[in-house]
């Protein structure tokens, strides 16, 4: 499908009659020249987030067809040195539709817990992955250009692999404070969202990048396979901080020996199916096989 003035005017925020006029023809590709103007200066002044930004607007108003690769248009219209740095910003572009990947658990109001149980429908961490990004707080596949998604893919595991050091590098110092504990747990959520995405992403990539696609998977495997003990032992960490504040019963009227027990259940369990803290495209263990008779 090629865009044409006309797919502006239907429906479009320049006019609602269908038909291009003369003028129309000469305002898109005023629009079109403004556009390329604006990503190039962005690049040129090292602002490539917002260079980003502006090719994804162009493409959602339909000044840039969808179906032309941004890879071509990007060479044809400003040079190939500029796909790299506008895939690598598009990879960390916030997704609109949350906070970080997370919105509050509407069940505990963010508590948490319920009177004195912990709350099941967000595993007593007071919110609830995102639906919209699945928890990563980044922008969905299907909103970007398809030539870049092994780009923007590997970009954010590479992130993923940056973020991992720096946890790893705070794992002392959680130690038994429950309120670090659950940042470092939220923050394994959402790496292990952001894998787990690109994974899900995989199966539709053109065969044409079939080497990427292996790499991906590959890569995929490791980090997630890094994050998955992690994830156990901050769940067991998070049951002993509240043992602790149980067995001490600093307040009476805190779910500390609930939560001790559940985040300790938790932890012990081979699986995480049936919560949403479930990775299931990455783990076998974490696939909720309720409905599925035996042997399926
Ligand atoms: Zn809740
Ligand atoms: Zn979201």
């Amino acid at each position: 499908m090629s865009s044409s003035p006309s797919n502006l005017s239907l429906n479009g925020p320049f006019g609602g009659h269908g038909v291009p006029s003369s003028a129309e023809v000469v305002e898109t590709t005023e629009m079109e020249s403004s556009l390329i103007e604006q990503i190039a200066d962005n690049l040129a002044r090292g602002h490539p987030s917002v260079a980003a930004r502006v090719l994804l607007r162009g493409r959602a108003l339909g000044l840039i067809p969808r179906s032309t690769p941004a890879t071509s248009w990007l060479t044809a219209h400003l040079n190939a040195d500029a796909v790299q740095p506008i895939a690598e910003a598009i990879a960390s572009l916030p997704a609109p539709c949350c906070l970080n990947g997370f919105v509050p658990c509407p069940q505990c109001d963010s508590s948490g817990t319920d009177g004195a149980q912990h709350c099941d429908s967000c595993c007593a961490l007071g919110v609830q992955r995102c639906d919209f990004c699945d928890g990563t707080g980044l922008m969905q596949y299907h909103d970007l250009p398809e030539d870049l998604i092994p780009m923007i893919a590997r970009r954010r595991l590479g992130i993923v692999a940056d973020a991992m050091t720096a946890l790893e590098s705070t794992t002392d110092d959680a130690g038994r404070d429950a309120k670090k504990l659950r940042v470092r747990m939220l923050n394994t959520v959402k790496l292990l969202g952001v894998i787990e995405n690109v994974v899900t992403q995989l199966p539709h990539l053109s065969p044409e990048h079939v080497n990427e696609i292996h790499e991906l998977h590959r890569t995929s495997g490791q980090l997630a396979g890094t994050l998955k003990p992690r994830r156990t032992a901050t769940l067991s960490a998070l049951g002993e901080c509240w043992r602790e504040r149980c067995q001490a019963k600093v307040d009476q009227s805190e779910p500390a020996c609930d939560l001790a027990a559940y985040f300790t259940d938790l932890a012990a369990r081979p699986g995480l199916a049936r919560t949403v803290l479930a990775n299931p495209f990455l783990f076998v263990e974490d696939v909720d096989t309720r409905n599925k008779a035996p042997g399926d």
